[in-house]
């Protein structure tokens, strides 16, 4: 098999050198004073990118750990759940939820589409005994991105905890734990920080903490736990169990390439990057994913295929023939994804990955308008190198 010229999957995603680095430092003990300085540095790193003044759990699993650890420690059985389903994360969020007991409510729509926060602020009027309401921020699949802005707002002003997978976000699309009022938030390194896949980055607000104490089913001396961090490490400076040292090391250098930059630089980056990719799909013949460009995200922008076209026959030959790897949907639909996450969030990233598409579309015998559509990618990154 040919090595790969160009990463550009919806996460891991291409990792920069700098990155790589940090994650080739020595392994050292995890209680040497100059790792704990490293830790407690990454989890202020991680609390800023959050943008949060409350902690920040640093859990040692790809970010499916931090968010089963989340709704496990926050639901208790029998405790009514909003959960808004608009793609496949949301769905399977559902049925953990339900598994551990939730009295479980949604609000689901097309995987085109996304939840309208009037529909959860008449949900919440309609049930003020609503525990928690769990939402996606961007559905990596589909591509679409939901308001949690709004649902965090109204969530909290009726004193309802909101769970927040945001998960492939965070650096690359606008979010504000603190000023939006959202309790657990879980992040992954691996995409819009353009790191390492071995991490769940969780914040956790104090109203969520004393709910998971008061929870006698939150996960205790478990590696699904939360509290077992706040006990031990929050308040003794013990770890529960060994970090992963290098994953750390991968992580704050991610945090610390975002930071430089600034979030707010990084964050508008991933929405030119993702506006130019999406010039250019319509301007080559095809239609993105999601039912509305205002709900598109800038992580990552989700096309769909002609009917009778398979997306793992289109990735195939993209990367065989071109080097170029791109994302599937996932069981979202019969799309292929092109990320713009960390690092390829940038320059020509996005027209390579349009080249790659749409050669490989030629290829197949589809009618696309490659040239068309490099044009109007290139104009769009073009017009924007011009302000800086
Ligand atoms: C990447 C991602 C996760 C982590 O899931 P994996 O299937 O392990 O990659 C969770 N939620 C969202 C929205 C993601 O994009």
């Amino acid at each position: 098999m040919r090595e790969v010229d160009f990463t550009l999957s919806a996460g891991p995603t291409t990792a920069s050198a700098r990155t790589l680095a940090a994650l080739g430092s020595p392994i050292t003990y995890h209680y040497d004073p100059a790792f704990l300085e490293a830790f407690r540095r990454t989890e202020r790193k991680v609390a800023s990118i959050f943008r949060t003044s409350g902690s920040v759990v640093l859990m040692q699993g790809e970010a499916i750990l931090g968010l089963e650890a989340g709704a496990r420690s926050l639901v208790r059985p029998g405790d009514k759940v909003l959960n808004l389903v608009s793609g496949v994360f949301g769905k399977g969020m559902g049925m953990w939820l339900r598994h551990f007991g939730a009295d479980l409510h949604e609000i689901e729509v097309l995987y085109d589409d996304v939840v309208d926060p009037d529909d959860v602020e008449r949900f919440l009027a309609a049930n003020p005994d609503t525990a928690m309401v769990a939402v996606v921020h961007c559905e990596t699949p589909s591509g679409t991105a939901t308001d949690v802005e709004s649902i965090g707002r109204i969530a909290s002003s009726r004193g309802v905890l909101t769970l927040v997978d945001c998960v492939s976000t965070v650096g690359g699309m606008d979010l504000r734990a603190d000023e939006w009022g959202l309790d657990v938030c879980v992040l992954g390194p691996q995409k819009c920080l353009g790191g390492p896949p071995g991490m769940s980055l969780v914040s956790v607000s104090e109203r969520a903490w004393e709910t998971i104490e008061a929870n006698p089913h939150a996960p205790r001396s478990s590696f699904l736990s939360l509290l077992d961090w706040r006990t031990t490490w929050f308040g003794e400076g013990r770890f529960p169990f060994t970090p992963s040292v290098a994953e750390v090391h991968g992580v704050e250098a991610a945090c610390d390439q975002v930071l430089e930059e600034g979030l707010d630089a990084s964050i508008a980056r991933h929405a030119a990057a993702a506006g130019a990719c999406r010039a250019g799909v319509a301007a080559m013949g095809l239609r993105i994913w999601p039912k509305s460009e205002a709900i598109a995200a800038s992580c990552v922008t989700s096309i769909a295929l002609p009917d009778g076209l398979d997306h793992d026959r289109v990735r195939a030959h993209a990367r065989e023939r071109y080097g170029v790897m791109l994302s599937g949907g996932q069981g979202a639909g019969n799309l292929v994804r092109i990320g713009h996450m960390g690092p390829t969030a940038s320059g020509l990233y996005p027209v390579v990955g349009l080249l790659a598409l749409g050669r490989t579309l030629l290829d197949m015998g589809v009618h696309v308008d490659v040239g068309a559509g490099v044009d109007a990618s290139l104009a769009a990154i073009a017009s924007r190198a011009a302000l800086a």
